[in-house]
């Protein structure tokens, strides 16, 4: 198929009598396309993501227009964090698709020979993407590009939670790539749910650990393959070796950003008595300079989901047993959360026992990173561990001795962001990996493949089974 490059109509969802789009049939007419064969071509592949590349481009102020109406993101955070990470990521992966989808040939030992072993990758079939609302355009199309580039059909469902970017998404996907091959479902849990009864050839989803476990067991009925990206508790331990006025700054930056709304957001910090007030008075003024000194009016901050969750997080702020040292305001009418942290608060409380999602840090005194250590490895394996260090030595130590779906030495959330840098959880935080080859070996079917000649045919394998043969197997084997 050609690139397409007139915006095509989109396709009508199917509809049962009660005007509720009938999941199953949507299914059943992509699985239909798949095998079909449509979806196998290299070219095929890369079409449909230069058609996504160049929606992201072409529709840039629609969808920024999304996210600030969805989630009041300010203009450049959803521009980058959202738009260009998503248009980045989706072109590396069109541009590798042909080298990925190559066999990979192995080397064969000495009883395997004479012969050739190969790895072909293989689309799945049909892959289901459910995605949540914070970075509502970028989780929804980053696992659908890589879907597509393994070859495979693809429904995808974006949160209710972010409305009008679900809108925007249902309405331009279509128009940019292959209607029949990629389908848009919107809806909130109940759509969800009919989505999840269906059989699929991988499911794919991002969200809470709560659903993740709803979705794992909906997989385990057909027993199909999944990719959980969920949250969770995300440390970080601040060495006194740390650059504490850096230091401070980064943390400020990893809360600000989508007001603490992100899944790889700094939950907690742990550090020693002797930096601890130096690194809040740093998070002080980071704050206080990215603010202007008006948190609640600048353009620049965020503001959270809904109502609920603001409440939720006002919850957070009443019951904690901790200082405030810095904000601690909330005005969940106004879905304004003021950005706070929080010296020592009790270890059983919401605040240190519940994801926070939200612009609210606690900061734990510790008697030293062992202690730190000891901490993190007593509670779920995190989605990310952040250490802060000027002594590599200590940072190498830290990253040893703890474990975490990914890290970043001295900075917070970039990791994520290089495309050859595997993402995912680990244990309750996630299961499986994406982003740039990761996420093409994630959909594909990674087939083992012996090839071997009609001749020579030695007999060594065949009974009956002599002292001879029983000598000469074990000396290959
Ligand atoms: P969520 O789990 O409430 O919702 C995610 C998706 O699941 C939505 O599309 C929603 O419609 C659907 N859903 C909700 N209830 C369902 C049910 N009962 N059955 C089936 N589907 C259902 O998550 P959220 O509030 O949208 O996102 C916040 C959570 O996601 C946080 O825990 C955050 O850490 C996590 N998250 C993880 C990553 C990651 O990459 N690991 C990224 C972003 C967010």
């Amino acid at each position: 198929m050609a690139i397409i490059e007139e915006p095509r109509s989109s396709q009508e969802p199917t509809t049962d009598v009660a005007g509720r789009t009938d999941v199953s049939a949507t299914v059943a007419r992509v699985r239909a396309v798949y095998d079909s064969g449509r979806t196998r071509p290299i070219q095929w592949r890369v079409d449909q993501l230069q058609g996504l590349v160049r929606m992201l481009k072409q529709e840039e102020k629609r969808f920024a227009d999304a996210l600030a109406s969805d989630v009041g993101k300010p203009m450049i955070e959803g521009f980058a964090t959202d738009i260009a990470v998503t248009a980045g990521e989706i072109a590396y992966v069109a541009k590798h698709t042909a080298r990925w989808a190559k066999p990979r040939k192995v080397s064969l030992p000495l009883s395997a020979r004479p012969g050739k072993g190969y790895i072909v990758p293989e689309p799945l079939g049909v892959a289901l993407v459910i995605a949540p609302w914070n970075y509502p355009i970028q989780l929804l199309l980053a696992p659908v590009a890589a879907a597509i580039s393994a070859g495979n059909t693809v429904i995808a469902k974006p949160s209710e939670l972010a409305p009008a970017t679900s809108a925007a998404l249902a309405e331009l996907i279509p128009r940019y790539s292959d209607p029949e091959a990629i389908a848009v479902v919107e809806g909130d849990a109940s759509v969800s749910t009919a989505l999840l009864a269906e059989r699929y050839d991988h499911i794919f989803f991002t969200g809470s650990t709560r659903v993740g476990r709803v979705v794992m067991e909906a997989a385990a009925k057909h027993l199909t393959p999944i990719t959980l990206e969920l949250g969770g508790k995300s440390p970080v331990l601040v060495d006194d070796s740390a650059n504490i006025e850096v230091t401070g700054r980064r943390l400020a930056w990893g809360k600000w950003l989508n007001a603490g709304q992100t899944c790889v957001a700094p939950d907690y910090v742990l550090v020693s008595e002797s930096r601890r007030d130096e690194l809040v008075d740093s998070i002080r003024g980071a704050w206080a300079e990215f603010s202007g000194g008006d948190t609640r009016n600048t353009a620049d901050y965020a503001r959270i989901v809904t109502e609920r969750h603001a409440r939720r997080l006002q919850g957070l702020l009443a019951d904690h047993g901790g200082t405030v040292a810095i904000g601690g305001a909330a005005e969940p009418e106004a879905r304004y959360i003021e950005p706070t942290v929080i010296v020592d608060p009790n270890l059983s409380s919401p605040l240190m026992t519940e994801e926070i999602f939200g612009p609210i840090l606690p900061v734990i005194t510790v008697e030293s990173m062992d202690e730190a250590v000891k901490f993190v490895n007593q509670r779920d394996k995190p989605l990310a561990l952040y250490v802060f260090a000027d002594d590599d030595a200590a940072a190498d130590r830290l990253i040893d001795e703890t474990s975490s779906g990914g890290s970043c030495i001295n900075h917070v959330v970039l990791h994520l962001t290089p495309p050859e840098l595997p993402f995912g959880g680990v244990g309750p935080s996630g299961t499986g990996r994406y982003h740039g080859r990761s996420g093409f070996d994630t959909f594909s079917n990674l087939r083992s493949v012996l090839r071997k000649k009609s001749t020579p045919d030695p007999k060594i394998l065949y009974p009956p089974y002599t002292r001879l043969k029983e000598r000469l197997i074990r000396r290959f084997l």
